[in-house]
């Protein structure tokens, strides 16, 4: 008895009370208290539990923390629009960081949420061939093939990251188009012999070749003859309404045994740098027949014009991109193999509603007020499916012995606030998300002078 009466007795630091747990691992879907000690889920119990701090969760979902594969934003600003829009692990996966020590190391103890990056061609390219762009690269490294010394500077620049820790290779050859077919198979060869995922921005988008389809061709060609794994990122805004058939291609090569898996993000309109190599000449054709006023410059919020694009791409900045039909972002959000990841950055309050407002727009719009897909489904597709592409067994689950990462919501009021127009706000709804068992929203707030956030590494 006195045994008994120790174990009921057991404190927990914290307990989320009487809510539904979700957990996409196990498709337990039912009302639990979770006990959290120490940063872990301790208990998932159907009586109560004790504990120091005890949120009634009563009517609100309690989910395993979102997981974003493709944050590019990753300063405290960006951060706390990911914990408040229920993202727990936020990652620069698709353009990488280089040199990667010196990223993780600005950040290590000072992150709101869990961080981490890719080991990425682009910086790396950028760095060895001198361009002169900021997150992406506007001259030398757009401009030039590589000599074979630079080759192989770039080539090394991007094992050492990988040496460092990062989460894998990340890749942007649109970017940077004049990276060859060979420059490009190298990494591939590179990712399966560390067995680390590559994750792609393609070649070329849309319908017009080349455009998509062989682009796709490449990667999935590049995986076949490596056997590296292959994450394919922003599946609509490359494919745009070619995209059920990149899905057809992603599928196909999954059931012939390769590793190639897909995200998107819940908007219809892209974002990128307007000096890019994006929008070098015969972009209107790419983007399958856009013209200027599909553009909107982030930091006026105008559309443009012949005259207003000129004048921009020389200065170089973010731009939208209104080019992705609703039935296609629909699409992509409902279908189970798609993962949900941002392509979020906000800088002072500008940028895309993506970085604010991704998760929520999911649950809201997508699953409640369109039934588009299930809850079960969405939080999947934010949590156990991100987590299983990187590989980590203690993450996207709320199970005992998972990282204490969780999201709390209220699945009737959650919703995106962010708008094209005013991207800066926060998303509603959730009122309580925890990173490594410590609160970064509490009460619908965010805390202050915490930073429970560590570094993602290999
Ligand atoms: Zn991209």
């Amino acid at each position: 008895m006195l045994w008994a009466g120790l174990a009921s007795a057991q404190q927990y630091d914290i307990v989320l009370a009487n809510g539904r747990v979700l957990d996409p691992a196990t498709n337990l879907d039912a009302v639990r208290y979770v006990g959290i000690q120490a940063g872990k889920i301790a208990a998932v119990s159907e009586t109560p539990l004790s504990g120091r701090t005890v949120v009634d969760a009563k009517g609100l979902v309690v989910a395993p923390g979102f997981i974003d594969l493709h944050s590019h934003g990753q300063t405290p600003e960006n951060y706390r629009y990911k914990a408040r829009d229920g993202v727990t692990t936020a990652l620069e996966l698709e353009v990488g960081v280089s040199p990667v020590r010196e990223w993780y190391a600005a950040r290590e103890g000072k992150a709101l949420v869990n961080f981490g990056a890719t080991s990425g061609h682009i910086p790396a390219r950028m760095a060895v061939m001198h361009d002169s762009g900021g997150l992406l690269p506007r001259d030398a490294a757009v401009n030039r093939v590589a000599t074979p010394e630079e080759r192989r500077e770039i080539f090394d620049r991007v094992r050492h990251g990988l040496e460092d820790g990062a989460l894998g290779i990340g890749l942007g050859i649109a970017y940077v188009p004049k990276a060859s077919r060979e420059e490009i198979l190298d990494l591939f060869q590179l990712a399966a012999e560390r067995k680390v995922p590559i994750y792609v921005h393609m070649r070329n988008s849309g319908p017009v070749e080349p455009g998509v389809v062989d682009s796709l061709q490449e990667m999935i060609a590049d995986a076949a003859a490596t056997g590296a794994s292959l994450h394919v990122v922003h599946i609509t805004s490359m494919g745009l309404r070619e995209t059920p058939l990149c899905l057809r291609m992603i599928e196909g090569a999954r059931k012939r045994g390769l590793d190639v898996t897909t995200e998107a993000y819940p908007y219809t309109a892209a974002e990128t740098d307007l000096a890019s190599a994006i929008f070098s000449d015969g972009w209107q054709q790419r983007m399958g027949d856009v013209s200027y006023g599909n553009l909107q410059w982030v930091a006026t919020g105008e559309r443009l014009t012949a005259d207003t694009f000129a004048k921009y791409r020389k200065q170089g900045g973010p731009v939208i991109i209104h080019v992705i039909p609703e039935e296609i972002a629909r699409f992509a959000v409902a279908d189970p193999s798609v993962m949900i990841a941002s392509d979020g950055v906000l800088e002072n309050g500008k940028g895309h509603p993506r970085a604010a407002g991704s998760y929520a727009r999911v649950l809201g719009r997508y699953v409640r007020e369109q039934h588009a897909l299930s809850l079960m489904d969405a939080v999947r597709k934010m949590s156990l499916m991100p987590a299983d592409r990187l590989g980590m067994k203690n993450k996207g689950r709320i199970e005992v012995g998972a990282d204490a990462d969780i999201a709390v919501f209220d699945p009737a009021r959650v919703i995106d606030r962010a708008t094209f127009e005013n991207p800066a706000q926060y998303s509603d709804g959730i009122p309580y998300v925890l990173v490594q068992g410590t609160f970064v929203v509490k009460d619908g707030a965010l805390q202050e002078n915490v930073a429970p956030g560590q570094a993602v590494r290999r």
